[in-house]
Formats: C-alpha cells, structure tokens, sequence
C-alpha cells in the first residue's frame, strides 16, 4: 500500500476542538474524548456530551480495537486524488469504546462484523487511523515474539518517566521580562508598556507577553519532566487569566501518557499565579532526546 503515501488528496481540516485528535494521529495512536460525567467515549469531536450534555469531556488513549458494522467498495472516487489507488474500501468501524467511526480498511476481503485493529497508515503525507483486520496483527506478534521491543528511552538523561509523574517551577515576572520578550519577537504591544492604557483594558493593568507565561513550561518539560533534552512536539494553550508584572506563576506539568518504543510523553500543563488563579491550561506532547552517548 506504498503508493498510498504519494497520493495528493485533501487532507483533514484541523481545528482548535480536532487538534488533539490530529496531532495523536500523526504518532500512529487514536484518542477519543471520555465523558467524566456518563463515563461515555464520544466521537467525533464535540465541546460537549451528545448524551448528558456536560462540558466534562477529556481525551483518551482509545484501545484501537473494532469491528466492522458496513463498507463500501470504491470504484470511482469522490476526489480524483484518489484514483490511483482505486478500487479501495472505507468502512463504518463500531470501535470498541463505543462510537462508531468512518475510516479506510486496509483489507482485500473485508467482511460485515469482522474484528479490526487500528492501523495508522501515511496518506497523501498525512497519518490518517486506518484499520485493518485483526488477524494480520497475530501474526505479526508471532514473528516478533522472539525479538525485544524497542526501548525508545535508551540514552534519555532521566530515563522513562511514569504516568501520574509531575513537577513545577515558579518565578516572579519583571518588566525586564517584557523588555526581553520584546527584543526577541518584535511584539510591543501598548498592553505591555502603556500603563494608563492597559488600565482601561479588561486586564486593568499592564500584562507580560503570552510567551512569557507559557515560557515557564518549556523549562519545566526541559529541566525537570521529561528532562533535559526535551522539545515539545506539539502544545494547545488556553490562554484564561492575564500575568502582569511583579506577580508570581508556577508552571506545572503532570504525565498523561508516555510510549515505550519512542521518547514520547502527552502532559497535561498549568500555570496559576501566586491567588492559585489558573492563567494557562492545556496539553502538550514532548520528544525528549538522548544526549548521552552522541
Ligand atoms: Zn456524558
């Protein structure tokens, strides 16, 4: 199925609710959102609960097992993009968390109520959660068996970290913080110089450049957890209460997730301000390279 990576097609229109769902994609992995309330797995994406209502949905790891309710074969594309590699099917997967998903199924025979596996597959340069059936993956597994997994935390300074890991760091911010921030982006917005201007603003008061604020985060990922020799792959920030200057934020990071054959970690991140007030919510995904034994 090489040629499916050359195909040109349109690929899918990320937006802020979706992007999770991409970016876990792009790593070969499928996370649903989970209903804290009915305890429920929701797809596709949603603000809210289609069965409770409540605003409480989280992403989760989805086990990537399924099984096929219908598919259709495809003779002639809806998008000429994808003729090349035409006949192929899609197929409606009853995924095993419960909602049922719209997908291409990697099979020559596929037949209605046969159990499928997620298969991330690179097409028209983006990896899109594919399935196919489940029996190829057994066997795969009897091939393996005799070989290691991959450690992808060989050589990391602090070595694998461990779900429900945290750690954090605060600092008071300055006005120099701003004259810094503005030295490097350029960014002299009069919110963060016109006091009696920023007055007037909802913020009431002068305020430090976003990036001040996150900026705690990149060094909590990068001295503590993870570790040195860690880069984000991928951050989604809300942005809820300006910082102004000589007040104090403590940035923090707690493990979500972490991979065993990459050093990939998911991070839920924080940063409140000295009133416990939280001015930063969101998520991040980290790659944490080895930098002993270059
Ligand atoms: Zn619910």
């Amino acid at each position: 199925m090489s040629e499916l990576s050359d195909l040109k097609v349109p690929g899918p229109t990320t937006i802020a609710l979706t992007e999770p769902f991409w970016a876990a994609a792009e790593e070969g992995r499928l996370i649903l959102q989970h209903c804290r309330s009915c305890d429920r797995s929701v797809f596709y994406p949603r603000e809210i609960c289609p069965h409770c209502w409540s605003g409480g949905l989280e992403w989760r790891e989805a086990s990537g097992q399924g099984r096929l309710k219908s598919f259709s074969r495809i003779h002639r594309p809806g998008h000429p993009g994808w003729a090349p590699v035409a006949p192929y099917v899609v197929g409606l997967v009853e995924l095993a968390e419960g909602p049922t998903m719209l997908s291409h199924i990697l099979a020559d025979e596929p037949e209605v109520g046969m159990p499928l596996e997620l298969a991330p597959t690179r097409i028209g340069g983006r990896v899109l959660p594919c399935f196919r059936p489940q029996f190829h993956h057994q066997e795969e597994k009897t091939i393996m068996s005799d070989t290691k997994p991959k450690d992808g935390w060989a050589n990391v300074t602090r070595g694998k970290p461990s779900v429900g890991d945290t750690a954090e760091r605060s600092r008071k911010t300055s006005m120099d913080d701003i004259h810094a921030f503005t030295a490097m982006t350029g960014d002299r917005n009069p919110v963060h110089y016109d006091e009696e201007l920023a007055k007037k603003t909802p913020f009431g008061k002068l305020v430090v450049q976003g990036g001040i604020t996150t900026g705690i985060l990149n060094a909590v990922v990068a001295e503590d957890l993870p570790g040195p020799g860690t880069v984000f792959l991928n951050t989604n920030f809300n942005f809820k209460k300006a910082v102004g200057i000589d007040e104090t934020i403590i940035g923090r990071v707690e493990l979500t997730s972490v991979r065993d054959d990459k050093p990939i970690c998911q991070l839920a991140c924080t940063v409140t301000n000295q009133d416990g007030d939280v001015c930063v919510e969101g998520t991040a995904v980290t790659y944490t390279m080895p930098l002993e034994n270059l």
